[in-house]
């Protein structure tokens, strides 16, 4: 394609060229090491204050308990799960999944409209790579061209010290990131306890910490962008979930075509020259090694890096910010201004819709679960008038606090129970119990061979804090 107008012509550039290739692979093959530009700017700033408030949030939740429960735990290994301080069970197994469910279409009408914000904002591989592990190059490399002048020097002393300095403390930012993590597997105390009695006392779960460890440096020090590119599912999808209309960072290609290097003094629309001067700063700076001038590409983790870099450019040279901004397609190439459109309103508004749906399902899920079920292949048996069946019942205390129980039969009326000791029933916080019942009506009460009845668990005060539905068998009877 080549770019025309009366006064000026750029040399015939292939524009899809970029589409023959990985930007971070050279032609043999080989990997490209992405050595960005620290970046700095408006954007960049929002972004430090966001990373920084969710490392807090990661650093300092296995902490916080809620009525003595940990605000998070997800023990798959004793099957515990906390989520919000309130402890889910395997029977609340749908309501996890329901969850699940909700949040992979969450995800998907988020990333429909609002585009790849999250992998540019709240993502743990780019908080972590960007605000901590880049964090700590820069510090001990320096900038871009310190970094790539570093990597092509003899290994001699500034180069060694830097480099086991920095993987040195990788290892231990990997390490650390690994015990948190474990704090939301297995609870901070037994993290603490684990570093207290050593490994041999705990070394299956020290091999599962030292693995994690390693994935993570190996992640952070070396896989690093590829993570986005080539191995995250959600990156993969991108293709099939944006549009036109999805807000995305965008370079203007109308403003900012025909690009060409700045001259001072020149009136660059009288020669037919974009807004664009061509200084590769939104490449240099990308962590993804991309040109983002090359359009929406599938490496692009919207970090914004490319906007804060560019509007330094533009300032620096006079002419207006926002040649890379947030945007939809369709506003760049109809020239429009960013509006909040009604399509993005009614999602947002379906999107706080499915939240509080999440929110309802964990809060009404009740604090006790009761289950009456009858033993396999018991039946029903008759004495003296009166039909008795046998149930085991399995309560379930979700809460951390005690609970003094009683059961009774809601409908039919007139059951008796037999508790085979005492009626009233103690369970303790967080306990699981099992035990048999019978029950018993008096004959001329059941009209039907199965015959529904609803068993109902009440609390102290007499409080109805569970029922469950089941049938009380009798004798074959003829239909009336
Ligand atoms: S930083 Fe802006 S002006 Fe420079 S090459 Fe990129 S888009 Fe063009
Ligand atoms: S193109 Fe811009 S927003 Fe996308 S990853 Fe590169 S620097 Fe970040």
């Amino acid at each position: 394609m080549s770019i025309q107008s009366d006064n000026f012509q750029v040399p015939e550039i292939d524009y899809d060229d970029f589409r023959n290739s990985v930007g971070t692979m050279d032609e043999t093959g080989n990997r490209k090491w992405v050595y960005p530009r620290k970046p700095k700017g408006k954007y960049t700033n929002y972004r430090n204050y966001t990373s920084n408030f969710l490392l807090l949030l990661f650093f300092g939740l296995p902490f916080v308990k809620i009525n003595h429960n940990p605000f998070l735990l997800f023990n798959v290994i004793d099957r515990k799960f906390f989520i919000f301080g309130q402890p889910f069970y395997l029977q609340d197994f749908f309501i996890l999944a329901l969850g699940a469910v909700t949040s992979v279409i969450f995800v998907m009408l988020f990333t429909v409209v609002f585009g790849r914000i999250f992998c540019g904002w709240l993502c743990p591989q780019t908080i972590f790579m960007e605000n901590v592990f880049r964090k700590v190059e820069y510090w001990i490399e320096g900038d871009r061209n310190r970094q790539m002048k570093l990597d092509r020097q003899e290994w001699n002393s500034e180069k060694i010290t830097k480099k086991v300095t920095k993987w040195s403390i990788f290892v231990l930012i990997s390490v650390i990131i690994t015990n948190f993590m474990f704090m939301y597997i297995i609870g901070y105390e037994d993290v603490f306890k684990i570093i207290m009695e050593g490994p041999v006392d705990h070394s299956l779960q020290f091999l599962g910490m030292v693995g994690f460890a390693i994935a993570f440096y190996f992640t952070f020090a070396w896989l690093r962008e590829q993570v986005c590119t080539l191995v995250c599912p959600y990156g993969r999808l991108q293709g099939v979930l944006i549009d036109k209309q999805t807000i995305n960072v965008y370079y203007d290609f109308k403003r900012g075509e025909n690009r060409s290097k700045w001259r001072n003094g020149e009136d660059r629309k009288d020669v037919g020259k974009g807004d664009c001067i061509d200084c590769h700063q939104c490449v240099v700076v990308c962590p993804t090694g991309i040109d983002i001038r090359n359009g929406q590409q599938l490496e692009c983790v919207n970090c914004t890096a490319c906007i804060d870099a560019c509007d330094e450019v533009m300032e620096k040279v006079g002419l207006p910010k926002g040649l890379i901004r947030y945007a939809t397609e369709a506003e760049i190439e109809n020239q429009e201004k960013f509006k909040f459109t009604s399509r993005m309103k009614v999602t947002t508004l379906f999107l706080a819709l499915l939240i509080g749906f999440l929110g309802f399902l964990m809060y009404d899920r009740g604090s006790m679960e009761a289950k009456f079920i009858k033993p396999a292949g018991s039946t029903f048996f008759i004495r003296d008038k009166k039909i008795t069946n046998t149930f085991i019942y399995t309560l379930l205390n979700k809460s951390n606090e005690q609970k003094k129980l009683s059961i009774k039969v809601i409908s039919p009326k007139h059951a008796e129970i037999d508790f085979f000791g005492s009626d009233k029933i103690t369970l303790k916080g967080d306990q699981i119990l099992k035990g048999n019942i019978n029950i018993t009506f008096p004959e001329k009460d059941i009209k039907f061979s199965k015959q529904n009845m609803t068993i109902g668990v009440f609390d102290e005060k007499g409080k109805l804090i569970d029922s469950f539905d089941t049938v009380f068998e009798g004798p074959f009877q003829l239909p009336l």
